[in-house]
């Protein structure tokens, strides 16, 4: 069947925008006025019936070719616990106006199909079915009501649609969460073992010149990179999948902050690491997580500022529930906008992108590990005027370190 008009019906004003729409298929046909009422007043019959018993009927008008001939065809189909049968009113009505009437029932499912064969004088051919087609598509609404409807019916496509697209952007998005797992693992085993025999070149006590030295110890920095860079991967599929687990222990701030200073000084020999400590307190903190932060803020301190310049690591306590930690370099600065987005998953600000070599990855895990301990981390910067990184970490119940 070529569908002309669909309808759903519903309540009382779905049974006059059935009669109008079915008389209107039977005018734009160019049946007679008698045939035109005959048939709208079968199709109102049995949609009178459906809406008495359920809402959630479907009407659908349209043509179909039988051989050399074309009938015009009203299809109604609804589900109902009761059972109705041709002796229900409406559908003994309905049954004596068309030629053909036809009810059939499987369960709860109706499916009404009512036929009139239409004259050959009508000429119809595919073109005219067709451009019948299009003016109903594009007719304007009858009423109001059928004007909300449509507009009702657009909305629930529209939402439909959308909540398609967003399982379908999920599942793509839990994919390439697997493969990110899958492929880090597999990268990290053969850098792990690269870096191994690195280090054990470097300690055989085979003489080696100063020139292999110097080119073992790059391998060995660049090897160390490398991993560094597939943990960060594989740390993102274990947020993604909510995997990412914590070993919290107490720890005491300061001893903490000053180790981890000390480690990063060796690792970033360009810069001057100072640190101004507070008060001495003891956090609840997963102590490699934590590590990792510190890293990830000295670590980007270092590489968007100048050579030589310092870099302040300073805590100072709240109130009796946190302690502030934060991060302060002479660098480059970001604009208010890069701020925004600089603890989103792989989001990197486009003046850095083509100067600075990086994946987008150190901020939005950092903020992950600082949320996941209970605190807050967010940055203050100007562009040209160095920035600040701030976290707060909340106390351990015991407070204060004994000293
Ligand atoms: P990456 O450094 O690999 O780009 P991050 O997640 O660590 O990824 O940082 C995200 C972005 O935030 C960086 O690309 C950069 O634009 C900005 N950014 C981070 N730290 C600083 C900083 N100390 N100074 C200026 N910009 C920074």
């Amino acid at each position: 069947m070529t569908e002309i008009v669909n309808l759903t019906l519903e309540n009382e004003m779905d049974l006059v925008l059935a009669h109008k729409r079915s008389m209107k298929v039977a005018e734009k046909l160019g049946l007679t006025i008698a045939t035109q009422t005959t048939f709208a007043t079968a199709v109102s019959e049995i949609s009178r019936t459906v809406i008495e018993h359920t809402d959630n009927g479907l009407l659908l008008i349209g043509l179909e070719q039988n051989k050399t001939r074309y009938v015009l065809k009203a299809v109604i189909t609804f589900d109902s616990e009761e059972h109705l049968n041709v002796t229900n009113e409406g559908f003994y009505y309905a049954q004596k106006l068309v030629p053909e009437f036809e009810l059939t029932t499987a369960g709860n499912a109706h499916l009404v199909t009512m036929k009139i064969g239409l004259p050959r004088s009508l000429k119809l051919d595919p073109l005219k079915i067709s451009e019948l087609k299009n003016f109903f598509a594009e007719e304007l609404p009858l009423s109001a009501y059928e004007d909300i409807k449509r507009r009702n019916i657009n909305l629930h496509r529209i939402a439909g649609e959308r909540e398609e697209e967003i399982k379908r952007n999920k599942e793509i998005d839990e994919k390439k969460t697997e493969f990110i797992s899958i492929a880090s693992h597999e990268i990290k085993t053969p850098i792990t073992i690269l870096k191994a025999y690195t280090q054990m070149v470097k300690m055989a006590k085979e003489p080696v010149t100063e020139r292999l030295q110097t080119l073992l110890d790059k391998i060995d920095i660049q090897s160390g990179k490398l991993i560094s860079l597939v943990q960060q991967l594989l740390d993102i599929s274990k947020i993604e999948n909510g995997s990412l687990q914590y070993n919290m222990q107490q720890v005491a701030l300061n001893d903490f902050v000053t180790d981890q200073a000390a480690i990063m000084q060796q690792i970033l020999p360009d810069h001057e690491l100072t640190v101004t400590l507070g008060e001495n307190v003891t956090v609840n903190v997963d102590r490699l997580r934590m590590e990792q932060v510190f890293s990830n803020l000295l670590g980007n301190a270092a590489k968007y500022s100048p050579k030589n310049s310092v870099i302040t690591i300073a805590t100072l306590r709240d109130d009796d529930r946190s302690i502030t930690l934060s991060v302060t370099d002479k660098g480059r600065g970001m604009s208010a906008d890069t701020i925004k987005s600089i603890f989103n998953k792989f989001y990197r600000s486009t003046d850095v992108m083509r100067t600075h070599a990086g994946l987008g990855m150190g901020l939005f895990v950092a903020s992950k590990i600082i949320t996941d301990h209970g605190g807050k981390i967010w940055a203050e910067s100007t562009e040209g005027g160095g920035s600040t990184f701030f976290f707060t970490i909340p106390l351990a119940d015991t407070g204060l370190v004994k000293l």
